[in-house]
C-alpha cells in the first residue's frame, strides 16, 4: 500500500502539501568508507557484515552515495510538537528512506512477532538536502553518527525496543559545524548512519493532519486530508498491527484498539528507559515512534550518578525532558497523537485509553524494578517504598546508577548461620564504593542557574506570588533550591562526616532490603536454587555496561583522528552488556564520567 507521494517535481526546501513523502536523491559523499558495521543489524537484511566491509561498493550503497537497484529514495513529511509547541512541518530533513528489504528466510520467528510486516524500512541519515531540511544542510557529522550508531545497537542488546543501525560511514566531504562547547567553527566530516526499523513512522506523521491548515496550508478536502489520514492509519495498522486489523471488524473499535496498543507500548518503553537510567533528551512528538521503539538518538544520555533531575540536552533549559519527566511527557505526547487522530478516534474513547496509562507505566516499572532488585517470588506492597528509598539513597550519596544496581546481586538472601550485622556491613562497604566524595557531591549539586537570576525569581515569588505562579519555570527553580539546600549541608560537612552519613544511609536501606529478601525464602524448600535464580535474573537485568557519555566520547575522538578501532571495540562490548567476563573489561579511561554531551543538535 503506497502512501501519497509529493506530485511536484519541484526541488529544494519548501512546504509540501497533500503528500506524506517527497522523492529525493541522496547526495553522494566523497570517498565514503566504513567506520564500523553492526554484523547483527546487517544480518536482519540478509547481509554479511564481513562481505559488505570487503566490497568497495559497500560504503557507497550503505551511505546512499550509490542508489541500490530498485530503490526509490524518499523523504517523509511529518509535523510535530517541539518543546510543547506545535511546530508545523518538520519532516526528514537529513534522513532519507531508501526503500524496504524483505525479511530474508531463515530468521528467528520471534522476529516476525516484533516485525509482522515481514520487511525492514532502511534509511540513510545524513544523506543531504530534502524539502524538509529547513535552514540546515541535511548532513550529519562523525560525532552525531557514531552516537546514534552505538546507542541504537546498545539499546537493542539491553533489550530496549529501538530502531537499529547497520553501519556508520564517514567521508572526505565536509560541513561546517559551530561546535558550541568550543565556540570554534570546525570543518567536520560528513558521515551517514544506515538505520533499520519496521517503520520510521511516528506520532508526528499523523500530525500533518492536525491544525495543519494554518501552518502548512493543507486545506481540508482539496488535498484529501481525511483520505490520506485514513490511508496512513490503515497502512500502519495492517502492516504493523495485523492482529488488531483481524480482530476488530468495526473501524472505530479497531482504531481504539490500535491507540491502546501504542499507549501500552509507549508506557512499557519509557518504563524500560527509567530502569536503565536512559534519558532521551528530545521527546518531541516527532521523535515518538508509532511502534513504541526508541527513535532519534541526539543528545541522549545514560546517567552516571543517580539524579532524578538529570538533563542531557544542553538546550533544555526548563528540564522539560529530564529523566524523571519522561513518563509524564510520553503521556502528553500520546494525548497529542490522539488529537491528531481525532476524526478517526473519538476523543472520549481516547481519554478512556489514556486513563490507563499511569497504572500501566507503574506496573511495567515495578515489574522491571523487582527484577533489578531480585524480588521474584512474591509482590509485596512495600516493594514500591523499598525502590523509592533505594533511589533516594542513591541520589543522596551520589551513587552510580548502573554500578549500584549491578552490585545488588552480591547481597544475598539471609542464610542460616551468618551474622546479620557482618553481612550488612559488607554490603554497605560494597555500596559505599559507588558513592561520590564530598567534592564530587558538591560539584554535582552546584546550582546551574545564574545566582542573580535565581535571587530575582525568589524575590518575585515573595513579593508577587500570583505572577510567580504564571512563570513556566517554577519547576526549574524548585530544582535549583533543592540543589542549594543540599549544597549548604555539604558545605557544613567534612568528608569523614559525609562518609559516616552515607554508611548510615546504606546500612538502613540494606537492613530493609534483607528483611524483604527473607520473604523471598518463605515456603521455599530449596534456598540455594532461589538464590541462584535471583542472581541469574538480576545479572541479566542490571547491565554491567551502558553507553556512558565518556565511552562514546572516547570512541568519537579516536575516530576523528582516523582510528575507528575504538568504535568497533565499544560496539563489541555493548553487544554483551550483561556479560561479566574480564575479556570484555573496559579500560579505566582518564577522566571517567562527567564529560558534557557533545554529539547533539546535528
Ligand atoms: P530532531 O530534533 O533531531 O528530532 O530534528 C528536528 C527536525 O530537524 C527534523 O525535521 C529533522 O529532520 C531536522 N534536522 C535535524 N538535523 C538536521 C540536519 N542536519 N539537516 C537538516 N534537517 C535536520
Ligand atoms: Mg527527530
Ligand atoms: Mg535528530
Amino acid at each position: 500500500k503506497k502512501l501519497p507521494v509529493d506530485p511536484s517535481e519541484e526541488p529544494g526546501v519548501r512546504q509540501v502539501k497533500g503528500a506524506c513523502f517527497s522523492r529525493v536523491k541522496p547526495q553522494p559523499l566523497t570517498k565514503p568508507r566504513f567506520v564500523a558495521v553492526s554484523h547483527e543489524a546487517l544480518a536482519l537484511l540478509g547481509l554479511d557484515g564481513a562481505e559488505v566491509m570487503d566490497d568497495p561498493r559497500g560504503p557507497e550503497y550503505l551511505s546512499g552515495s550509490r542508489v541500490m537497484p530498485g530503490s526509490e529514495p524518499a523523504a517523509h513529511c511529518y509535523c510535530g510538537h517541539q518543546f510543547g509547541q506545535f511546530a508545523g512541518q518538520l519532516g526528514d530533513g537529513a534522513a532519507c528512506y531508501l526503500g524496504e528489504v524483505k525479511v530474508p528466510p531463515g530468521q528467528d520467528p520471534e522476529l516476525l512477532r516484533e516485525n509482522p510486516s515481514g520487511r525492514w524500512e532502511i534509511q540513510v541519515k545524513g544523506a543531504g538536502l530534502t524539502p524538509y531540511s529547513r535552514q540546515a544542510d541535511g548532513r550529519k557529522v562523525l560525532r552525531s553518527s557514531i552516537r546514534e550508531f552505538l546507542c541504537s545497537e546498545a539499546m537493542f542488546f539491553l533489550g530496549v525496543p529501538t530502531t537499529r543501525a547497520g553501519s556508520v560511514v564517514t567521508s572526505d566531504s565536509r560541513v561546517i559545524r559551530d561546535v558550541y562547547y568550543s565556540g570554534n567553527p570546525r570543518h567536520e566530516r560528513c558521515s551517514v548512519v544506515l538505520r533499520i526499523a519496521p517503520t520510521f513512522l511516528r506520532f508526528g506523521s499523523f500530525e500533518i493532519f492536525k491544525q495543519a491548515d494554518e501552518f502548512t496550508g493543507r486545506q481540508g478536502p482539496s488535498y484529501g486530508r481525511d483520505e490520506i489520514r485514513g490511508q496512513m492509519l490503515d497502512y500502519v495498522i495492517e502492516m504493523f498491527y495485523p492482529e488488531i486489523q483481524q480482530n476488530y471488524p468495526d473501524r472505530v473499535e479497531r482504531n481504539v484498539a490500535f491507540f491502546r496498543e501504542v499507549m501500552l507500548r509507549t508506557a512499557r518503553l519509557v518504563a524500560q528507559w527509567q530502569c536503565v537510567g536512559f534519558c532521551h533528551g528530545v521527546l518531541n512528538t516527532d521523535n515518538m515512534s508509532i511502534l513504541g521503539v526508541t527513535l532519534d538518538y541526539g543528545p541522549y544520555g545514560f546517567m552516571d550518578r543517580f539524579d532524578p533531575d538529570f538533563i542531557c540536552n544542553a538546550s533544555d533549559n526548563s528540564g522539560r525532558y529530564s529523566y524523571q519527566a519522561q513518563p509524564a511527557i510520553c503521556r502528553w505526547n500520546l494525548v497529542k497523537l490522539a488529537e491528531a487522530l481525532a476524526p478517526e478516534l473519538p476523543p472520549d474513547r481516547a481519554e478512556a485509553v489514556m486513563d490507563e496509562y499511569l497504572d500501566l507505566f507503574n506496573r511495567f516499572y515495578l515489574d522491571n524494578m523487582r527484577k533489578k532488585l531480585g524480588l521474584l517470588q512474591k509482590e509485596e506492597p512495600e516493594d514500591e517504598i523499598l525502590i523509592t528509598q533505594l533511589l533516594q539513597t542513591m541520589h543522596n550519596t551520589g551513587a552510580d546508577f548502573t554500578n549500584t544496581f549491578r552490585s545488588l546481586s552480591q547481597i544475598s538472601c539471609p542464610a542460616e548461620g551468618e551474622g546479620e550485622g557482618e553481612v550488612v556491613k559488607k554490603a554497605a562497604d560494597l555500596l559505599l564504593d559507588q558513592c561520590a566524595s564530598l567534592e564530587e557531591l558538591k560539584a554535582a549539586n552546584k546550582p546551574t542557574m545564574d545566582p542573580r537570576e535565581l535571587a530575582m525569581l525568589l524575590s518575585m515569588a515573595q513579593s508577587n506570588p500570583a505572577l510567580f505562579q504564571m512563570i513556566s519555570d517554577r519547576a526549574t527553580i524548585a530544582r535549583q533550591l533543592d540543589r542549594l539546600s543540599r549544597l549548604k549541608d555539604l558545605m557544613e560537612s567534612s568528608q569523614e562526616e559525609l562518609t559516616a552519613k552515607h554508611a548510615d544511609d546504606w546500612t538502613s536501606w540494606i537492613t530493609r532490603y534483607r528483611k524483604r529478601l527473607a520473604l523471598e525464602l518463605e515456603g521455599q524448600s530449596d534456598v540455594q536454587a532461589v538464590q541462584e535464580e535471583r542472581v541469574r535474573v538480576m545479572d541479566g537485568t542490571n547491565p554491567r555496561v551502558v553507553l556512558r557519555n565518556y565511552i562514546a566520547q572516547n570512541a568519537i575522538e579516536a575516530a576523528e583522528n582516523g582510528d575507528f578501532s575504538e568504535v568497533q571495540r565499544v560496539l563489541k562490548v555493548l553487544e554483551r552488556p550483561f556479560c561479566s567476563q574480564t575479556g570484555l573489561e573496559l579500560p579505566a579511561w582518564a577522566g571517567g564520567d562527567g564529560a558534557a554531551a557533545q554529539g547533539e543538535r546535528d
